[in-house]
């Protein structure tokens, strides 16, 4: 065949199932289930008329936005087409072929994705049983130049305390991204460690705490000198005229996100003390999807029967690991209709 030999043998991420007709009750991406900011629509309205431009490259009016938010300099944050773009970015900057990139198992699939088109290899760390991170995560090894940490971790929903993120960053040989997709709903981040550390890196994403999925953007922060040489790998026009300004007008709606997310977390703690009741053992969540598995129903014929009954789930099978259901945290009907199947489910001899 025409491919290189690393695309041939490599199996290609699978998202997962994104059914358009919209009849489905959607808890298998983790979007969230409110629609964005309306300042969101006002600013995408506005910017349609100068879509004859090309768009700013950098996308600064975000950036400008993004470190009055954080307390960061505007030139330690990169702006991406989604938070994928921003990992694309970083695995092809920083890791070569035949190079290791180090990630925690279980976590975020994308990330061997990357690897594989690299032609790169994976050293997968595993949590312990209580979704701690081992020591050995920090340990120092040739050819390593990448570490990745979604914290909080997917599909768990589990945190990294950030004493210990800044204790493996000094410690390893290479930069560490944290991947903090899900930090908004969380009690603690990683953010203010990148001024402290030059190797730490952190990932955000408009897609799940902004209700952006569909717009595509997302940032990294770190210190200045990372940032110019990701800039020489970005495609040059990256975020598209109407992302920046939807972004922009996101970021700038701090009231939206702090109500959305305490409708998140109120839904988010009901979910779990009624799963909990139906027999299922569901990991303490500081995401907005709950990771649960059940002592004697198998995952994969439940997430079967929820999907015939019109609920799409994240039925996620790690090889060697175990296998389980990721169930993002829904409007508080969606989730008394997902519970009432669930209840028929289990109750059944
Ligand atoms: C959803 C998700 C992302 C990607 O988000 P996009 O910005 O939509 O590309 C990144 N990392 C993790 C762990 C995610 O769950």
């Amino acid at each position: 065949m025409y491919f290189r030999p690393e695309i041939e043998a490599m199996a290609g991420y699978a998202p997962g199932e994104q059914p358009q007709d919209g009849e489905a009750i959607k808890l298998n991406t983790n979007e969230n289930p409110y629609p964005p900011s309306p300042a969101v629509g006002r600013a995408v309205e506005a910017a349609v008329a100068r879509l004859q431009k090309y768009p700013d490259p950098m996308a600064s009016p975000f950036r400008r936005q993004a470190s009055k938010l954080l307390g960061v300099p505007a030139d330690w944050i990169l702006c991406g087409n989604g938070s994928d773009d921003i990992l694309t970015i970083v695995t092809r900057a920083l890791v070569g072929q035949g190079q290791l990139l180090r990630m925690p198992s279980p976590s975020y699939i994308l990330y061997r994705t990357l690897a594989d088109l690299q032609g790169a290899r994976v050293e997968e760390i595993p949590f312990r049983d209580d979704w701690t991170l081992p020591e050995k995560f920090a340990e120092p090894r040739d050819d390593l130049r990448l570490a990745i940490l979604a914290n909080p971790n997917s599909p768990s929903g589990t945190v990294v305390p950030p004493e210990q993120v800044l204790e493996i960053a000094r410690r390893l040989p290479c930069p560490l991204l944290v991947d903090e997709a899900y930090a908004d709903f969380a009690e603690t981040n990683c953010m203010s460690l990148v001024a402290q550390c030059d190797k730490i890196m952190v990932s955000r994403t408009l897609s799940k705490s902004y209700a952006l999925a569909g717009l595509r953007f997302g940032y990294l922060v770190t210190q200045a000198p990372l940032i110019e040489q990701f800039i020489k790998v970005k495609d040059s026009y990256n975020c598209d005229a109407l992302a920046i300004a939807g972004a922009t007008a996101a970021l700038g709606d701090q009231s939206w996100l702090a109500d959305n997310r305490a409708k998140i977390l109120a839904t988010r703690g009901r979910m779990i003390t009624e799963m909990r009741k139906l027999g299922f053992v569901v990991v303490d969540s500081q995401s907005n999807f709950t990771w649960n598995t059940h002592p004697t129903r198998p995952a994969r014929p439940l997430y079967e029967q929820l999907k015939r009954e019109g609920i799409l789930v994240r039925y996620m099978n790690y090889p060697g690991w175990g296998d389980g259901l990721r169930i993002s945290v829904g409007t508080d009907a969606e989730i008394d209709t997902l519970l009432e199947k669930l209840k028929a489910s289990v109750s059944r001899p």
